[in-house]
């Protein structure tokens, strides 16, 4: 196996950090024209991996190399590039890069199977109000419509918004790929949590992915004068709404010990004028975990409270379930794979949990699939202070490589 190419992988990470770049961070929402840019700009920086380049149907970009056997399934591996609003360099991008230079690292190999890099879109919730889409979509678990429920005021639909990058929303099952379409799939990741920064273990080896709930709670009071109501009048829809995210923070708090949070992390309010008592609120969470019963009770404890205040306050309450993916098991035999990879190498590694989702966990449904991070600092992501040191990510590379030469040769 060829050593691998620091300064390349240095430079892939640098140049796609370009793309979406400003003070406040990188901002390379999901179909926008920096992701299209990016890409582009990859695929030109890798053309002498000779790589057969493809699209399916929604824009997932699939880079090929031959195998021995080209009938065999191939060995995937894949990520994102798409950032959230000011995000930062290594979300994603990592297992990109890090996939292409897996790619490098083998070229002079005799592999078996195929190799595959997929370039998922629209991993990141930013800008359609789901994550994952790619993979989901992939996965045959979701369809545009679908994903165009969650539209923000003032922006494109997931399906207007791929007619609008040339693709046709009619025709999204033909991205839908069958189980067994892949010998097995693998990504790198950072860790976006501060486990491996603080314990100092190079790598993590992902067991389960903790799949998130979402759902939106309307809260619709009435849009009043600030002035002439008198406060035992009011149906203000922003307090019945201060009320609920209190109330999703101690159900959580409760499930804390099962891995389970929660979070509001979206208020719209309406009519949003300082003289107008709050009519409608929408508040967006996110809940999650990797113990299903766990979600399952902090679920029906923020049902109760909606319940509860809906009466109490006199205030009509509606939740919209967004998305209620279970929690993913990975592969033992691929996460055993990767611990005999670092015991040989003499790597100190982790075997854990992904509390954040990844297009791996809708992978899982179509092959045999495993994660590995490694380290960020201070488990900082989604924030340009995202940082993850040179020579850990040298060693993750190096740890997915040696994966993969294993299970790409032979039966
Ligand atoms: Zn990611």
């Amino acid at each position: 196996m060829k050593k691998l190419n620091r300064e390349r992988v240095n430079n892939l990470l640098a140049g796609i950090a370009q793309f979406g770049k400003t003070e406040k961070g990188i901002t390379r929402l999901a179909y926008s024209e920096e992701d299209f840019a990016a890409q582009k700009w990859l695929l030109d920086q890798v053309k002498d991996l000779d790589l057969q380049v493809t699209e399916d149907a929604i824009g997932n970009l699939i880079l090929r190399r031959e195998g021995r056997h080209t009938d065999w399934a191939p060995v995937a591996m894949g990520s994102h590039l798409d950032t959230v609003t000011q995000g930062g360099a290594y979300d994603g991008v990592l297992g990109v890069v890090g996939a292409l230079e897996v790619m490098y690292m083998l070229q002079d190999e005799q592999l078996d199977r195929p190799l595959e890099l997929i370039v998922f879109r629209a991993e990141e919730s930013t800008r359609f109000g789901f994550a994952t889409i790619g993979s989901k979509i992939m996965a045959g678990v979701g369809d545009p419509k679908k994903f165009s429920t969650a539209t923000k005021k003032g922006d494109l639909s997931f399906e207007d918004c791929l007619r609008e990058s040339g693709y046709d929303p009619d025709r999204y099952s033909e991205a839908i790929r069958n189980k067994g379409c892949f010998h097995c799939f693998f990504e790198m990741h950072i860790e976006q949590g501060k486990v491996l920064d603080e314990t100092g273990e190079m790598i993590g080896i992902v067991r389960n992915i903790a799949a998130p709930t979402r759902f939106k709670i309307t809260v619709e009071g009435l849009a009043d004068h600030s002035g002439a109501t008198p406060m035992s009048f009011r149906k203000d829809a922003l307090v019945t709404a201060a009320r609920l995210i209190l109330a999703i923070q101690e159900a959580a708090v409760k499930e804390s010990e099962n891995g389970t949070v929660a979070t509001v992390g979206i208020v719209e309010v309406e009519p949003g004028s300082i003289n107008v008592i709050p009519g409608k609120v929408v508040l967006w969470v996110d809940l999650r975990g990797v113990n299903e019963e766990s979600i399952q009770n902090a679920l029906k404890n923020i049902n109760g409270a909606v319940s509860l205040f809906a009466e109490e306050d006199e205030v009509l309450i509606t939740v919209d379930m967004l998305t209620a993916d279970k929690p993913v098991p990975l592969s033992d035999e691929l996460a055993e794979l990767f611990e005999e990879v670092c015991r040989e190498g003499d790597i100190s590694y982790r075997v854990m949990n992904s509390g954040a989702g990844h297009d791996a966990m809708h992978m899982a449904a179509l092959a045999p699939t495993s994660m590995i991070f490694v380290p960020c600092k201070e488990g900082i992501s989604h924030n340009p202070r995202e940082y993850a040191k040179p020579e850990d990510i040298f060693t993750g590379i190096e740890v997915l490589a040696a994966a993969v030469k294993r299970v790409a040769v032979g039966r």
